[in-house]
């Protein structure tokens, strides 16, 4: 096993650091004080400037105008992109555009990739996709219920959606229903391309999030079909197999969530030690770096964070050489450890800023806030869990 990483990559990503750093940082400031709204305009050239550096799309296809890179240099850019929260956002790899971006380049027809695939990697178009129901366990997929019935040669979609990341301004809803009911229960989904001007679609509200009521690309939507009509060609893969394609979306897409927060980690260190080094906690001039106790908060975190990394960099290579089946556990693992590496690693940063932490005058809190969601979404801890758990006890009976 070698994880060398070569001249190429490593070139690659330091270019994309370097532009978050310089570009993307500078406009925190702006973005913590009135939300995206406010940086909008900004991102846009953003957007420009890292098309014309030949950076945009890393995760995309060559032929779609992306890097076309894989897992594992993808892990590494997000990584270098997490250093920010506007990093995915200017590159064209933000979820869930990433993901919807990878079923459709899998499963998608050629007449399905020109009209949704070839304007997503541009850039043009924005998408969501809809498996989550206020009314059912997440968790727990197989209990959703809006249903897809086939009339003629159409699907008429009825049923309730919600926490659809990026439904506002979104053109495209990739929508998990029910159109097999009588088939066992792994088979009863499929995927539905459903264009958001459809009649019957209706993003009813985004629902706010600790304390931010979400909009544009930022915001996590309530959508309602009702007799929505879609034709017959617009079922995304085979029918009755939504949930492989859930699975092949959600595999890789881990490993970008997980580099992203080692990459949020990497930032709320940083800030961890210039502040420790820099604050003084007595009249002699005793820095709070001199206290026993954040050494430990310091030694713990480049511990966890190193550990975690390593997990993640080897699930990418699992994935790569074995397929993203043989690599489930490790799937798992990743998922609930780094998530909870970057909730310890944030609350000790944001301690050790005292007061400061609490403020939107560094980018800790809108972490702390925002990045919370990562135990929950893409499977909660506990789920994953519970299988690497289940997986481990069969082996011994
Ligand atoms: C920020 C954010 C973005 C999201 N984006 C999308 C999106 O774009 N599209 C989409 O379809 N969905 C999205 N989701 C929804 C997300 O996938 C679900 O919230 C998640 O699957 C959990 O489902 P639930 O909220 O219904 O929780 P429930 O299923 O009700 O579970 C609640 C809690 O119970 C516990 N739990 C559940 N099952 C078990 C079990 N078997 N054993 C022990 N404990 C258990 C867990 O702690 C869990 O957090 C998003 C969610 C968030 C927070």
């Amino acid at each position: 096993m070698d994880f060398t990483i070569s001249p190429e990559t490593n070139e690659l990503v330091a270019r994309v650091r370097e532009y978050v750093d310089s570009r993307l940082v500078p406009l925190e400031p702006r973005l913590l004080e009135g939300g995206f709204g406010e940086v909008l305009d900004e991102l846009r050239s953003c957007r420009a400037e890292v098309r014309k550096l030949g950076l945009w799309a890393p995760n995309y296809p060559l032929e779609y105008g992306g890097l076309g890179a894989n897992l594992v240099t993808h892990g590494l850019i997000s990584e270098a992109l997490g250093r920010c929260p506007l990093g995915h956002y200017a590159f064209g790899c933000n979820a869930p555009d990433a993901g919807n971006a990878e079923l459709l380049h899998m499963y998608g027809s050629e007449e399905q990739k020109r009209k949704w695939l070839a304007p997503l990697a541009a850039g043009d178009i924005r998408t969501c996709f809809g498996m989550t129901e206020a009314a059912n366990s997440g968790a727990n997929p197989l209990m959703l219920e809006t249903r897809a019935m086939l009339d003629g040669d159409e699907w008429v979609i009825n049923g309730d959606k919600w926490f659809t990341t990026g439904a506002d301004g979104a053109a495209l809803c990739i929508v998990m229903a029910v159109t097999d009911p009588d088939a066992r229960p792994h088979q009863r989904a499929s995927m539905l391309l459903v264009p958001v001007a459809t009649p019957g679609y209706q993003l009813v509200r985004n629902t706010p999030i600790m304390g931010h009521a979400g909009s544009d690309l930022f915001s996590h939507g309530e959508i309602r079909f009702q007799d929505c009509r879609v034709p017959l060609d617009n079922l995304l893969g085979p029918r009755g197999e939504g949930f492989r394609l859930a699975q092949a979306r959600l595999g890789p897409g881990r490993i970008h969530h997980c580099m992203r927060w080692l990459g949020i980690c990497e930032r709320a260190m940083e800030l961890m030690l210039r502040r420790a080094t820099t604050r003084e906690i007595s009249p002699e001039g005793k820095l709070l770096a001199d206290s026993d106790i954040i050494k430990e908060w310091i030694a713990d975190s480049a511990a966890e964070i190193r550990a975690a990394r390593l997990m993640v960099l080897h699930t990418a290579w699992r994935i790569e050489h074995a397929g993203a089946r043989a690599a489930r556990d490790e799937v798992s693992m990743i998922k609930y450890y780094v998530a909870g590496v970057l909730q310890r690693v944030l609350d000790r940063a944001l301690q050790l800023h005292g007061g400061l932490g609490m403020t939107d005058y560094t980018v800790l809190a809108w972490y702390y806030r925002e990045e919370r969601a990562a135990r929950i979404y893409d499977g909660p801890d506990e789920v994953h869990k519970l299988s690497v758990a289940r997986r481990l006890l069969k082996s011994v009976t």
